[in-house]
């Protein structure tokens, strides 16, 4: 018995008993959802699902495990991401590693892969080959060579330590055959020879502005990388770089599809044309919200 710990009333410590008094405290806290993170919080370190805490209801906590999981409530309570907690994070088909040196992978940018992904199909050149610029946890660079087996996927991004999870990530799902990584500040790191050789450039470059990046839940604003968030201050800066540059290294009918801040639309779209793009389209997440811009490179300069 002296493993177990017991509350004060000498009752023990179940599962059922814990996550009720961390849902209290995260609640207390202003935590959102704070049953929900009592319990994947919980899961994630009995290595459980949630259906499991509930069937095992009853069984108590050792002391090693009352130690951890509090140490992770207060943890969360200071806002710190629950996905840097448990250290993985969904997406798509993947269960990606995430830490601190990466942007946590959003739903919304599965759309970004999904658009992709279709367009390539439809598509159906040999091998395409595809570049993700700002590959973070590798999350739309390993979504597309998982989803596509034919594709190879250049995976760029500026962080070496963002490129070392990145490769990790693609050893655990063994892509690393189809997917290559370079440190690279946007385009910088290709090679020459790839000019005009790219079927599709994609990228969730940061797009926040300086006023929406004060504004940030602390959640965010405190322990993601501003590098992979923050776009300057209007939040178009990347958009301003990658625009004309991706021209020079996609082929002829290539695609570039760019997520974008749902406010972005008008100035991403106006400046694909701009350059001489054709096939402009906004596209929208599952909020309803303008957030992937694709567009055609017809394979020569017609306009700036
Ligand atoms: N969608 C992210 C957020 O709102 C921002 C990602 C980005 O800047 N590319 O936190």
């Amino acid at each position: 018995m002296s493993e177990v710990a017991a509350s004060s009333k000498n009752e023990l410590w179940t599962i059922g008993k814990v996550i009720a008094a961390a849902q209290q405290f995260l609640q207390a806290k202003g935590v959102d959802k704070p049953r929900l993170n009592a319990e994947l919080l919980l899961a994630s370190l009995l290595q459980k699902n949630r259906v499991e805490l509930y069937i095992d209801f009853n069984q108590p906590l050792n002391k090693k495990e009352l130690d951890a999981y509090r140490q992770r409530i207060s943890l969360r309570a200071k806002n710190y991401p629950l996905q840097y907690i448990t250290g993985k994070q969904f997406f798509r088909h993947l269960c990606l590693k995430v830490s601190p040196d990466v942007l946590i992978p959003r739903p919304e940018t599965e759309i970004l892969v999904e658009i992709v992904l279709a367009w390539l199909k439809n598509r159906q050149s040999r091998q395409p080959l595809i570049v993700d610029l700002g590959t973070g946890s590798g999350a739309i660079a390993l979504a597309i060579a998982q989803e596509m087996t034919e594709a190879r996927v250049l995976a760029l991004d500026s962080s070496v330590k963002a490129l070392k999870l990145a490769k990790e990530n693609a050893r655990n799902h063994q892509l690393c055959s189809r997917v290559d990584f370079f440190v690279s500040r946007l385009f910088s790191g290709l090679k020459e020879n790839l000019q005009a050789k790219i079927e599709a450039i994609v990228a969730n470059p940061p797009y926040i502005g300086k006023k929406e990046y004060d504004n940030l839940p602390l959640e965010i604003k405190k322990y993601e990388p501003k590098g992979a968030l923050y776009g300057g201050v209007d939040g178009l800066q990347f958009y301003r770089l990658i625009v004309p540059q991706a021209r020079k290294y996609l082929v002829s009918g290539g695609l570039l599809a760019l997520e974008i801040g749902y406010r972005q639309a008008d100035q991403v779209t106006s400046l694909i044309y701009k350059n001489g793009y054709r096939e402009v389209k906004v596209l929208k997440d599952y909020a309803g919200l303008d957030r992937v811009v694709t567009a055609i490179w017809p394979g020569k300069h017609e306009s700036n």
